[in-house]
């Protein structure tokens, strides 16, 4: 059953192939030193499946998210972190569907030849959380540019990307029609913007994931950077999040994989009162639970990505998803560090590494509430909470 092909079999098996130059040890390493994945990465870059959804015609392979989920998901399924890239995927989609036709001319071939790296969203902000659209970071219109002043917190792969979407406020909270209108998003060069009016500070953290507040001081950003109209940022933000919640479903059912293939094997290896743990019902039963979480995850996550495809709405089942798939993937790495008993504690077996950052994803990019609270009021009809 954990390995039974599907119609997504060949790029499996190619992910696979290229995963299998970078065996547990390198990821451990990594997570110890603290590090960057950059060799793996630049191996993912070189062939190609960081460009999977740049369309052929600018030098990508024109697939879909759900092949990007499938890849990410491998990543995660082989031991890996796709935390070190899956920024890409998801951005990817906002300059897709929101990109003027000289931004795509301008950055996608570059990005597919892996000139550049567009791997942050800068969003959350230390003052108003999850509260997006009381966001304080403004946006100023001024001679052509844009004058950006406020800060971020939490904002990814800076160190290791080129260019990052920025959500930023162009029209004061109080002027604006809706709340969700006078928000902005940005294309910003973080070449030209460190040092020139952005500073970055990094946030050390339980999983090896490259973090950062960012303080924006009169940083400009030329207006030609806008991406769709001013105003609007805010809507077509809601496309990248729901790709992000969708293929972080899916790394988190390539997780769960994991822990469910190492806890079977460790069950039916490991000799205590001269049989297999795996005898035990008390052993096998939390396993098999566990498996069956991630699988019924697994139709929501596929749901999520078909509707997102098609262009339809897919909010509700991308946050469904998601909540699914870090729950399944949680409760699997309980269960694999359970059976491994002491072991399971050891750095060597890779299960505490791969529990930390399963973890995150019950936080990140929305925490469970959140999603409660979406399911409720916009599913059910519930009165609004907040
Ligand atoms: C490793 C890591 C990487 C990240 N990367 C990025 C990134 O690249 N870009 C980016 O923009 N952000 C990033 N984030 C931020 C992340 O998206 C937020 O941490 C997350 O959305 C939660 O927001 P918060 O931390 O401000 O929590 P808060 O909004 O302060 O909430 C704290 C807790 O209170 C609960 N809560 C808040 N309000 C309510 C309510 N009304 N009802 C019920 N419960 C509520 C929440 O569910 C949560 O459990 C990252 C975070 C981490 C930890």
């Amino acid at each position: 059953m954990l390995d039974r092909p599907d119609e997504h079999q060949e790029i499996r098996d190619a992910v696979r192939a290229l995963c299998r130059q970078f065996p547990d040890a390198y990821f451990r390493a990594i997570d110890a030193q603290r590090a960057y994945p950059e060799v793996f990465v630049d191996a993912l870059i070189g062939a190609g499946w960081l460009s999977a959804m740049i369309p052929e015609a600018y030098g990508g392979s024109g697939l879909g998210l759900t092949a990007a989920s499938v890849i990410m998901e491998e990543i995660n399924r082989c031991g890996g972190n796709s935390g070190a890239v899956h920024g890409q995927m998801y951005n990817m989609g906002t300059l897709l569907r929101h990109g003027s036709r000289a931004q795509k001319e301008k950055y996608l071939p570059a990005i597919a030849a892996g000139k550049l790296r567009l791997q942050s969203m800068a969003v959350t902000e230390p003052s108003t959380g999850t509260d997006t659209t009381r966001i304080r970071t403004t946006a100023v219109r001024k001679d052509g540019r844009y004058l950006v002043n406020g800060q971020k917190v939490w904002i990814s792969r800076v160190q290791h990307s080129d260019l990052m979407i920025l959500l930023a406020r162009t029209t004061p909270l109080a002027e604006a029609p809706e709340k969700s209108e006078g928000l902005s998003i940005f294309v910003v060069d973080l070449h030209d913007a460190v040092g020139n009016g952005l500073s970055v500070q990094p946030i050390a953290n339980m999983v090896n994931h490259e973090t950062n507040e960012l303080f924006f001081d009169n940083l400009e950003v030329p207006a030609e950077n806008l991406i769709g109209e001013e105003g609007q940022g805010f809507r077509y933000l809601l496309d990248g999040l729901n790709a992000e919640r969708t293929l972080i479903a899916a790394e988190c059912i390539g997780d769960g994989y994991w822990f469910i293939e190492r806890a079977s094997r460790y069950a039916s290896e490991r000799i205590v009162f001269d049989r297999p743990i795996g005898m035990n019902q008390g052993v096998q039963f939390p396993i098999a639970e566990a498996f069956i979480e991630i699988e019924a995850a697994n139709l929501m996550r596929f749901k999520a990505c078909a509707l997102f495809d098609t262009q339809q709405p897919c909010g509700a089942q991308a946050n469904m998803a998601k909540y699914l798939a870090a729950k399944a993937s949680w409760e699997a790495a309980n269960v694999c560090l359970q059976t491994h008993g002491g072991f399971g504690f050891a750095n060597e077996y890779d299960i505490e590494r791969k529990f930390r950052e399963t973890r995150l994803y019950q936080v990140a990019p929305i925490s469970t509430n959140l999603i409660f609270s979406y399911v409720a009021e916009h599913l059910l009809g519930l009165p609004r909470s907040f």
